[in-house]
């Protein structure tokens, strides 16, 4: 049951990743029907990220009032709706607006389904399906460079955004054969829908009487703290603020969206003239992400959140590092270096800062919280990505690719620092283990896997505050 849960609820990436490609295949054929200035034309890409700005905003409040399959039931019918009349658009500016719809649906889902899927996974499996979330993004950017691809550039810009209905019903209708969290139902004093529904989530023969409850434990604790945005800023609940929002930081300013927005024009700077390479190189690297994103969800679990994230950011500083000096130094590096840099740069994301941020924001919250602290975190990450891309271009003039390039890499230095101090390893701990533990007041970073075994690592019963 529960791979089907992560594959229904993870769709909401696919979603993100498709809106995420679709416009550079698209653009072309809309230019046409709709010539646009540089301002529109940023403004209409930029409208998905800031309509998504705004959903996290708003998704903590909804997924605690309304649960989380009903939240994201809403988000996918509001995607559904952002598609079809995308599609339909008469003008630019309503196609701004069905995008800034678009974007809140996604915005909401991108919240919502990776707290969902923690809620239900077993521990042991807990990080490889939280990922699921990721790999359905980049398995959404290869789907609309095919998309592209097949019905070719000079293929109308409304079927493209239409096709995007599609994954939105099987996502409605594959939630609607879903449990509800039992962590959810358990806060809302649904004690037998809650128990019903772990059972379908564990299967018939398992044993659920330990998870429940411990999850009736830790709920209890809840009720005496007060929740919302002021519980977030609490002394004991500040540090998986600073780890979700900093890890989202982290990941954006890598310049992972620059490289993927922006690829075909990065090539092109390192020595790739022809425009068929470039894109194929793009699809490429579309692809290198997606295979390395798989590997990374067999990794997650058994070697730890902590190693994974030293290694990516060793490994994205470097490859970044390596672009600069050959940016710099034109001539020196034949061009398979630079391409080999970049295909460096995305494996080591993909292993890493791409799954990773979305685990680890999952399950550092506190039950109570968990809704509003995960869109506070998710702020970062539309915020930041939304500064990453606008400013893209500007820095390129400014300061070149190396310069460029050169700050994104100093970034990743300070992501192996944040990462030794601050991050927690949360692989091998029950979501109420982590919560007792920022409880007693705990560094989070000290956090260490339990050596119980079992599905369950007990709380302590004086676990309380
Ligand atoms: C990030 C996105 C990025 C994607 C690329 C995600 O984890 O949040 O901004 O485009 O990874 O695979």
């Amino acid at each position: 049951m529960i791979y089907f849960v992560a594959a229904i609820a993870a769709i909401a990436g696919l979603l993100f990743g498709y809106d995420e490609g679709v416009i550079a295949v698209a653009s072309p054929s809309l230019e046409r029907d709709f010539p646009m200035s540089p301002f529109e034309q940023g403004l209409m890409t930029a409208a998905v990220p800031l309509g998504a700005l705004f959903g996290a905003i708003v998704a903590g409040r909804l997924t605690e009032r309304f649960g989380r399959r009903g939240v994201l039931m809403m988000a996918a019918a509001l995607f559904i709706a952002g598609a079809l009349a995308s599609a339909a658009v008469g003008s630019i500016q309503l196609l701004m607006f069905t995008r800034l719809m678009l974007g809140l649906a996604i915005g909401v889902a991108a919240v919502v389904a990776p707290l969902y899927i923690a809620e239900t996974a077993p521990l042991k499996i807990r990080g490889a399906m939280v990922s699921t979330y990721q790999l359905a993004i980049t398995v959404g950017i290869v789907l609309s460079y095919v998309t592209g691809l097949v019905l070719g550039i000079e293929g109308t810009w409304r079927v493209m955004f239409g096709i995007g209905a599609i994954p939105g019903v099987v996502f409605l209708i594959g939630l609607a054969f879903l449990p509800e969290s039992p962590r959810w139902l358990v806060l809302r004093h649904r004690e037998t829908e809650a128990t019903a529904s772990l059972r379908r989530l564990r299967g018939p023969t398992a044993n659920i009487e330990a998870e429940i409850e411990d999850i009736r434990r830790v709920a209890a604790m809840e009720q005496r703290t007060t929740s919302g945005v002021s519980q977030l800023l609490a002394p004991w609940v500040r540090p998986a603020l600073i780890v979700g929002a900093g890890l989202y930081f982290l990941q954006q300013l890598s310049g992972i969206n620059a490289i993927i927005y922006y690829a075909p024009t990065i090539f092109a700077h390192a020595g790739l003239s022809s425009e068929s390479t470039q894109v194929m190189a793009t699809v490429g690297i579309g692809i290198v992400n997606l295979l390395v994103t798989i590997v990374a969800m067999t990794l997650i679990d058994r070697v730890g959140r902590r190693p994974l994230l030293v290694a990516g950011f060793v490994g994205t500083a470097c490859s970044l590092a390596l672009i600069a000096v050959a940016s710099l130094l034109p001539g020196l590096f034949p061009t398979w270096i630079v391409v080999a840099a970049l295909v460096g740069y995305i494996a080591s994301f993909a292993i890493s800062l791409g799954p990773l941020p979305h685990v680890i924001m999952s399950e550092v919250f506190p039950l109570s919280v968990r809704g509003v602290g995960m869109g506070m975190a998710s702020v970062s990450n539309w915020g930041f990505n939304f500064i990453v891309v606008f400013m893209f271009p500007i820095l390129l003039g400014a300061v070149g690719l190396a310069g460029t390039f050169g700050l994104f890499a100093v970034v990743c230095l300070g992501g192996i620092v944040f990462t030794l101090t601050r991050v927690p390893e949360t692989n091998g701990s029950s979501l109420e283990r982590i919560e007792s533990h920022l409880r007693a007041g705990h560094a989070l970073s000290e956090l260490r896997p339990s050596t119980e075994a079992g599905n369950v690592n007990r709380v302590k019963p004086g676990d309380s505050r």
